[in-house]
């Protein structure tokens, strides 16, 4: 027999916005992935910036190991940090600097003075220049280089903080010649490939060439991991469509984005971003600080409450927690507080969430996406108790969800790392069949799954979605079919 997920929207109180969750020492463990799973976690996204190969090979382990145990799909996201320039080890952790204080930037990895940083950047010193900022722990301090020598950045400190080991390091005005994919993002490419992620992330992607780039790593490692372009730069705003189209997923990456551009301006860059993804019909994540104060304390602030409900009212697939869940003191009720939000928007809707654009028929597949486009209708005017999709095509899957539509929505595969993938979709639920299933008992498979899980009765319908040739010569089929 063929069971649902328990962290699917089709029959639990789970919301169809998906979310993403760092993992990390608050929640590398067992039962606390299972817990989280529970609360509406689909996919959990391995940090290669932060944490060594040990761990992460550990916490691979753990979300298959839980995955398989509770029978859903979860996908792994591995994500490279890119170009991140990163502060070495600290005298104090964290640190304090206050305005108007001189602090300095000197060579090496770790330092035991409160008045000096390091930078694992190891051109930093001479690359930046005097009058150029430095922005630290993603703007919770800024400093300006008053004096450079070879061996020493002289800084004022512009606004104070606390700061601590490893956290980021961004140069809004300097140009940098570091590559987008350095050694250790290549090196970590490769080992994404072979524990089989779901998805590979690039952070500080500047332009579709350095997506194409790691597309090509990926591929001759054997990987189909479906690739999630992080726009945090100035430079990828600039080229948002080709980046877009170039990757299979993207993230809307708030934290260096807010210090690379005006923080001012990323509320609408967030929404720009968004809507692009829907032109292309690729899932979006937004991500960065969106239940913040949950760190430390039970309840997120009014504003946070409001960051991620607006976040699904502009068109995310997927909400991410960062540090909340990665070292947070709550990330159980974090993710709670995350899925509870996401009901009560999706709740104030009757047949669907608003769409930020209709996307045009792209070249493509457009007999797929008319039919989806057709399916969703149909099952709204007919308020059929269930969807299914029955397709060897991802983007039948994608052009669904992108629908926003609330008919419960099963997307059946053979395949394993297909539903994986399919974890990051917005109302999506996949369910994998077996490699030999024979498409003449599709349709009893599907009342079963709406008997079963959708509390359909006789006479409730369901339609189908299907590119196999359940009815000779057809390319695609809707089908609406009744419960006996
Ligand atoms: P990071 O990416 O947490 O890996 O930096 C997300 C962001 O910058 O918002
Ligand atoms: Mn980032």
């Amino acid at each position: 027999m063929i069971r649902l997920s328990p962290n699917s929207a089709v029959t639990n109180n789970i919301a169809r916005t998906k979310i993403v969750a760092t993992l990390g020492p608050a929640s590398n463990t067992e039962e606390m992935l299972a817990h989280l799973i529970r609360e509406g976690v689909d996919v959990f996204r391995l940090n290669m910036a932060h944490g060594g190969r040990e761990q992460h090979i550990e916490a691979v382990g753990n979300i298959r190991r839980v995955a398989k145990q509770l029978d859903v799909s979860i996908g792994i996201l591995v994500d490279l940090a890119g170009p991140k320039i990163r502060l070495g080890k600290l005298a104090a952790d964290p640190l304090v600097i206050e305005n108007g204080q001189t602090i300095s930037f000197v060579p090496g990895a770790e330092s035991n003075s409160t008045s000096e940083l390091v930078c694992l950047y190891e051109p930093l010193i001479r690359e930046v220049n005097v009058g150029d900022a430095i922005v630290l722990a993603d703007g919770i301090a800024r400093v300006e280089v008053t004096e450079k020598s070879a061996d020493r950045l002289t800084c004022r400190v512009i606004d104070g903080g606390k700061i601590r080991t490893r956290q980021g390091v961004n140069l809004p005005s300097t140009n940098l010649s570091i590559p987008a994919l350095g050694e250790v993002d290549i090196d970590n490419a490769r080992w994404a490939a072979g524990i089989g992620a779901d998805f590979v992330s690039l952070s500080f992607v500047r332009n579709a060439d350095e997506v194409h780039q790691l597309r090509a790593i990926l591929r001759e490692n054997h990987s189909s991991a479906m690739l999630i372009s992080k726009i945090e730069k100035r430079e990828a705003l600039d080229q948002l469509d080709s980046i877009v189209e170039a990757s299979d997923g993207v993230m809307v990456a708030r934290g260096d984005l807010g210090v690379e551009i005006a923080i001012e301006k990323t509320p609408m860059a967030q929404k720009k971003i968004i809507e692009t993804c829907f032109k292309f019909r690729k899932p979006v994540i937004v991500a960065t600080q969106m239940l913040e104060s949950m760190h430390t304390t039970v309840q997120p602030t009014r504003a946070e409450v409001s960051d991620v409900a607006n976040a699904i009212l502009d068109g995310a697939d997927a909400c991410m927690l960062s540090g909340e869940t990665a070292i947070g003191e709550y990330p159980v009720e974090a993710v709670r507080m995350m899925n509870n939000i996401m009901l009560e928007v999706e709740g104030a809707y009757t047949h669907g969430l608003p769409r930020p654009i209709d996307a045009e028929l792209d070249l493509q597949s457009p007999i797929s996406q008319a039919i989806v486009h057709a399916a969703a209708d149909v099952a709204n005017r007919i308020r059929a108790k269930l969807v299914v999709i029955a397709s060897s095509d991802y983007t039948i899957a994608a052009a669904k969800s992108k629908q926003r539509n609330f008919v419960p929505t099963i997307c059946l595969t053979n395949c394993g790392e297909i539903a994986q993938q399919m974890s990051l979709l917005w109302g999506v639920t996949p369910v994998v069949i077996p490699k030999d299933f024979e498409k003449r008992k599709l349709l009893a498979l599907v009342h079963q799954l709406a008997t079963q899980h959708c509390h359909a009765k006789t006479g409730d319908s369901i339609v189908t979605v299907t590119d196999t040739d359940l009815i000779e010569g057809t390319h695609d089929t809707v089908l609406v079919s009744l419960i006996q």
